[in-house]
């Protein structure tokens, strides 16, 4: 039997990854430890070049103290020699993402079948449904590294949310890549459908979308959403920018009246996104017209991520905006999303909301919104919004 660690760096469909792999080292009997471990797996990202930095300084670390070092995941498909130059112990595997628990397992070896208790959050369980993107974004790698886009047979979504809800998760996070892609042709099952019924399966407390482009946000979707009363009044929409010559530059398929059209379906939702500073060709007046749509559209938390251009993609030999700007732009965003998170907390003063406990101590509103809240982890408490703090709202 080896002893395994499991870490992975980036996005939800990443730490997706790394539950599969951990999931079948479990199932080949080997047992999983945070120290002291034969093996370690990595599962890396490369959505930006620093993420390809940490992920390359995790991966060597690694080495140091475990026999055998696996690194996976989106960033080991990257083109290029970005783990080149690693300790010998170190192995990159290729592969898509249906094939590495195998390819991983393989290279460790089996020993028989010891069923462990799976579970690495013990409320959220995060459930892919569909990967690899065919959109082609002019500064993405993610299709690159992950492939054409794909969907899940729904029998094998829904057996997957039982089998999670059955080990006592609670809350059901449906990740993809680019989740609004999913269909399945066969049985007949958009979005839509799967999470009406996703959402009524038993043991599902809260039902969340990771995240959505907003060309799929339509009425049909959000409908679904508003009549499935387990599912989180949430929408993770990346706008990326608010300027439609920089959205043309990066051949997102939407302009910024398109976007602001689009989030309309989803009012009263509470709404998050993605914006990058710095693309290429983006002057101050780009970068103001990005900050009116974030305020427009009511978006109550920006992730921002400077532009760094990525091997393989269009935009790969181009990048003109000095870093110093890309710093002070997202600083200044950081700032707006801050302010306009508290806004939209305050704005809850006085009311009630169910909170789900996911820490001692903290837990999440029906939109997502972070509390703090007495209780036990996976229970689901009525709370009063008492007072507002910058980690969130305290319950009375
Ligand atoms: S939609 Fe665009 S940004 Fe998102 S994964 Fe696909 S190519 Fe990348």
């Amino acid at each position: 039997m080896a002893s395994f660690s499991v870490r992975f760096l980036g996005c939800k469909v990443s730490y997706s990854d790394a539950q599969e792999i951990r999931e079948r080292l479990l199932g080949d009997g080997h047992h999983q430890t945070q120290e002291g471990a034969d093996v370690a797996v990595v599962n890396a990202c490369c959505v930006t070049h620093e993420a390809v930095r940490k992920s390359r300084h995790a991966a060597a670390r690694a080495a140091r103290t475990h026999s055998r070092v696996f690194v996976t995941g989106c960033g080991a498909n990257l083109a290029g020699d970005g783990f080149a130059g690693l300790p010998q112990n170190v192995t990159v595997v290729r592969g898509r993402s249906e094939e590495t628990p195998d390819l991983v397992a393989d290279a460790v070896g089996p020993i028989g079948c010891v069923q462990a208790d799976a579970r690495i959050d013990r409320v959220r369980a995060f459930v892919r449904v569909q990967d690899g993107c065919s959109f082609s974004c002019s500064f993405c790698v993610v299709p690159l590294v992950r492939g054409a886009s794909r969907s899940r047979p729904a029998t094998a979504v829904l057996a997957e949310i039982r089998r999670r809800t059955n080990q006592g998760h609670r809350e059901i996070v449906l990740t993809g890549i680019n989740l609004g892609c999913y269909r399945d042709r066969e049985a007949g099952y958009t979005l839509a459908r799967l999470l009406r019924e996703a959402g009524k399966l038993p043991g599902v407390s809260r039902l969340r979308l990771s995240s959505i482009e907003v060309n799929h946000v339509s009425a049909e979707l959000v409908t679904a959403m508003r009549e499935t009363p387990t599912v989180s009044r949430h929408l993770h929409v990346p706008l990326q920018s608010g300027d439609d010559t920089i959205l043309r530059g990066m051949s997102r398929r939407y302009t910024a009246g398109t976007f602001l059209r689009r989030i309309e379906h989803a009012e009263g939702f509470n709404l998050t996104s993605d914006v990058i500073v710095g693309f290429p060709g983006e002057d101050g007046a780009a970068f103001e017209r990005t900050l009116g749509v974030v305020a427009r559209a009511g978006i109550t938390k920006v992730h921002v991520f400077p532009y760094s251009p990525r091997p393989g993609t269009r935009t790969q030999t181009d990048d003109t905006v000095p870093a110093d700007v890309k710093k002070e732009r997202g600083a200044r965003l950081r700032e707006a999303s801050r302010a306009a998170c508290l806004a939209h907390w305050r704005a809850k003063l006085g009311r009630e909301d169910i909170v789900l406990v996911d820490r001692p101590g903290r837990g999440y509103g029906d939109d997502y919104s972070p509390w703090l809240v007495k209780g036990s982890p996976g229970e689901l408490v009525h709370a009063r919004a008492r007072a507002v703090t910058e980690e969130g709202i305290l319950a009375a």
